[in-house]
């Protein structure tokens, strides 16, 4: 089993439904020495169902960091040890990743087994554009950070990806509108499960539909589509106008957030369709 030195197996699990997983990963599973799982209940319940008897070591966030070093120094020994997370691919809004920045550090292999992801499978599902997009894991609950992190994004050529936990999907959903009024979006929940839905629309419509809903169940993703054509049509047809009223408060000496404020207030334009035009090259 050790003769060709230790090696840390990446193993992607289910995100729902358990046919998801890949005869790669049963087959690590099956041979490592250890696995390695952020919930062993879950993980027991896929080993059971796939008749794999490798012994299960807790090693979820709260132990990451203490147990990172001594599973460095076991895999540099010859172990081979199998890494799994509650669900999806490791490392991926999931702990794993400090593991194996660690063991690469120290010259362990690391080998990484692609599958199931939340964040993939959602982006595919929405129907939105797909040529580049932007994960930007859990979004921040405080509305400062969410709206500073969100005005930040606002230009990006990008399809937006969060995930959300479904008790804060109803204001995460507002907060996305209020930042994107004139963008598509999708909420993806209970992906590869029985419930799954992929709601699509304007983002205001969206917020307002979720918002009516009494309770929402399930693992949910968020997903903003690019700027593109949804650009802001009140604020593009004024453009040029936009843009040199802020060029012209800067040079004034305001800072770039001021001026859109500023100038979306004298142009009765939401602010961040200003935002929005005053970020992009003329
Ligand atoms: N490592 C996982 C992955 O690769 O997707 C993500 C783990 S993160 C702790 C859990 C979040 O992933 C959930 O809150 C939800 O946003 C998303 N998620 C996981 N499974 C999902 C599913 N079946 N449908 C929709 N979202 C899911």
């Amino acid at each position: 089993m050790k003769a060709d030195g230790g090696r840390l197996f990446v193993c992607p699990t289910p995100i729902g439904n358990l046919g998801d997983v890949t005869a790669r990963v049963l087959e690590a599973l099956r041979q490592a020495d250890g696995v390695l799982a952020e919930d062993t209940r879950v993980t027991r319940k896929l080993l059971t169902r796939y008749a794999i008897e490798t012994p299960l070591e807790r090693f979820d966030e709260h132990v990451a960091a203490r147990r990172t070093p001594e599973l460095v120094q076991r895999l540099l020994g010859g172990a081979r040890l199998a890494l799994v997370s509650e669900a999806g691919t490791p490392g991926i809004s999931d702990p794993g990743s400090m593991l194996i920045s660690a063991a690469l550090d120290a010259g362990a292999r690391v080998e990484v087994l692609p599958g199931p992801s939340a964040v993939v499978t959602a982006l595919v599902a929405s129907g939105l554009p797909t040529h580049a997009f932007y994960f930007g894991g859990f979004l921040p609950r405080k509305a400062g950070e969410r709206s500073r992190l969100l005005a930040g994004l606002a230009t990006l050529d990008a399809t937006l990806i969060f995930y959300e936990s479904p008790h804060r999907t109803a204001a995460s959903l507002a907060a996305l509108a209020e930042a994107f009024p004139a963008r598509d979006g999708a909420m993806a929940r209970e992906l590869t499960k029985l419930h799954e839905e992929v709601v699509r629309g304007p983002l205001p419509e969206l917020a307002a539909e979720l918002a009516d809903r009494e309770s929402l169940k399930g693992e949910v993703v968020l997903l903003v589509g690019p700027p593109g054509e949804s650009a802001p049509p009140r604020a593009r047809e004024r453009a040029a106008e936009v843009r040199e009223a802020v060029e012209a408060r800067i040079a004034g000496g305001l800072s770039r957030t001021a001026a859109v404020k500023a100038v979306a207030r004298e142009l009765g334009l939401p602010r961040n369709e200003v935002y929005e035009i005053a970020h992009t090259d003329g």
